[in-house]
């Protein structure tokens, strides 16, 4: 005991010493990460927060910036580019662009969703693809990195339609992709319906009837229970946990939910069973508030079942509920935020008007919904903070039960699959609260996440060799 402790306040005194020049050393990876990604701003920005962190590790483990480790760990071991054409319901030809990030298959084969929406692009995929690796090691399941899309924009487009662009995506990607390889699942604009498509033409063009090769699968053709709830209900558990670390819990509590997609509406059903009362969702046009807190089952109804608007709650509800167009539902006050729409959706100037509201916790359903600046306002403010690479690691975890269970041609309950999934995301919280504590960073969990997530994959790097 007391050697570790004059050992570890030895090393402290080291580590501090060395971080400037470790971070010598991480800048010329930087400038090299943008120089050979012009323009992609969202990848830049996600390996700047990852590289941001990782003095404290470097210092304690120079191993792992040995052999080009953090190089190789921000060039995506694959990408893949292609031609989607399709025919719509007037017989006219579109032309979209398919992504396939391959990013890192040091713990498995890679795993990611799939995201339909007109601003996708490369850097956005790769964006996407590098968190994912993190937060896939986070989760110690055997599954690497990855992610992919299309800049195609399925609002507006019928049935039909959606069917013939998910036919034409998945026969130039079913090349690419297998259950040992690469499983996509869904994201933006990716639900059930776009899956079942998908796996359709998989089945089709190769003849093998691979369920593991795609996760959201509907549940008569291998999907898992609980799969569609996984990703809002894990953020949830995830902050439930954090709350506890400060003796809080979420009776009583006021939150703001954004987005109203799938992981918005799962994030509410669960902090509404939990004691919150969710006040404010949205969708990119606007945004609801209802004081009497967000009635679920009718926000389903309208973007479940027949993929309408927000402002329909609002019509629906009459006076009792506002509609607001455009402006920002970060000017909702609230006790708990969880922007579960996009990234960088909460910027500095919303993360100032929260805290002035009396915030006291952020819990990220969305990839990088938070920006830098924004970050720092919380951190600095003492706000608790779960980042998206943490915080919504639910879903990707439950892709890992569904290919479980499609191994071992199995299916289990409800309550089974949430029960793992809520000690997942338990243990997710843990090792980055311990992980933040063990180096010298309490509380912050940013570092945490990325810290235990880099860890997991430089381990597994080391021990396969210089590929
Ligand atoms: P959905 O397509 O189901 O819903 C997305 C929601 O966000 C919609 O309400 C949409 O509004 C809104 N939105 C999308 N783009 C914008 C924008 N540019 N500005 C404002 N609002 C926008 O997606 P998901 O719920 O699946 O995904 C939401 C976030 O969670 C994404 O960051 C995704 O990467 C992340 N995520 C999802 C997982 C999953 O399992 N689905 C797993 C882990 C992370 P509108 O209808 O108007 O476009």
């Amino acid at each position: 005991m007391i050697f570790s402790f004059i050992y570890n306040n030895g090393y402290f005194i080291v580590e501090e010493m060395m971080l400037d020049k470790i971070n010598d050393k991480l800048t010329p990876i930087l400038n090299q990460v943008m120089e050979r990604n012009t323009g992609e701003k969202e990848f830049h920005q996600a390996v700047h927060e990852v590289l941001g962190s990782l003095g404290h590790v470097i210092a304690r483990h120079p191993e792992y910036a040995d052999n080009a480790l953090i190089e190789r760990l921000c060039e995506p071991e694959r990408q893949i580019i292609f031609r989607v054409p399709w025919v719509d319901d007037q017989g006219d030809i579109h032309i979209n662009r398919g992504f396939r990030v391959q990013f890192n298959s040091a713990l498995g084969p890679y795993k990611g969703g799939l995201r339909f929406h007109p601003t996708v692009n490369v850097g956005i995929i790769k964006f996407l693809g590098f968190e994912q690796t993190f937060k896939n090691a986070l989760t110690g399941m055997p599954i690497g990195g990855g992610k992919g899309g299309s800049d195609f924009n399925p609002r507006g487009r019928t049935d039909r339609e959606i069917m013939r662009f998910c036919q034409s995506f998945m026969t130039e990607l079913q090349r690419h992709i297998g259950e040992y390889i690469d499983v996509p699942a869904g994201d933006i604009g990716v639900g059930g319906r776009e899956i079942g498509y998908m796996f359709g033409q998989f089945k089709r063009l190769t003849n093998r009837y691979e369920a593991g090769v795609i996760t959201g699968k509907g549940l008569l053709y291998g999907g898992s229970r609980a799969r569609t709830e996984a990703t809002g209900y894990g953020a949830v558990y995830f902050v439930e946990r954090m709350l506890a670390t400060k003796g809080y819990g979420f009776e009583g509590q006021r939150a703001v939910v954004s987005g109203s997609g799938n992981v918005a509406i799962y994030t509410i059903q669960k902090l509404t069973s939990l004691g919150a009362k969710v006040v404010a969702c949205s969708d990119s046009n606007g945004y609801i508030i209802d004081e009497g807190g967000i009635d679920i089952d009718l926000v389903r109804e309208i973007k479940e079942q027949r993929r309408g608007r927000i402002k329909e709650y609002a019509e629906h509800k009459g006076h009792s509920v506002k509609y607001v167009e455009n402006g920002s539902i970060w000017d909702v006050p609230c006790d708990i935020a969880m922007p579960s729409a996009t990234q960088n959706e909460l910027a500095s100037d919303n993360a100032r008007t929260l805290v002035k509201n009396g915030l006291i916790a952020v819990g990220e359903g969305a990839n990088m919904p938070s920006t830098p600046e924004a970050i720092d306002i919380f951190q600095e403010a003492g706000i608790l903070f779960a980042p998206g690479k943490a915080a919504n690691a639910g879903g990707v975890a439950t892709s890992a039960l569904e290919m479980q269970q499609n191994a071992s041609r199995d299916s289990w309950t409800f309550e089974e699959t949430e029960s793992r999934l809520a000690g997942i995301m338990h243990s997710i919280h843990d090792l980055c609260y311990e992980t933040a504590k063990e180096y010298g960073v309490p509380g912050d969990y940013v570092r945490g996440a990325n810290i235990a997530g880099f860890v997991r994959v430089a381990e597994a790097m080391r021990a396969l060799g210089i590929i």
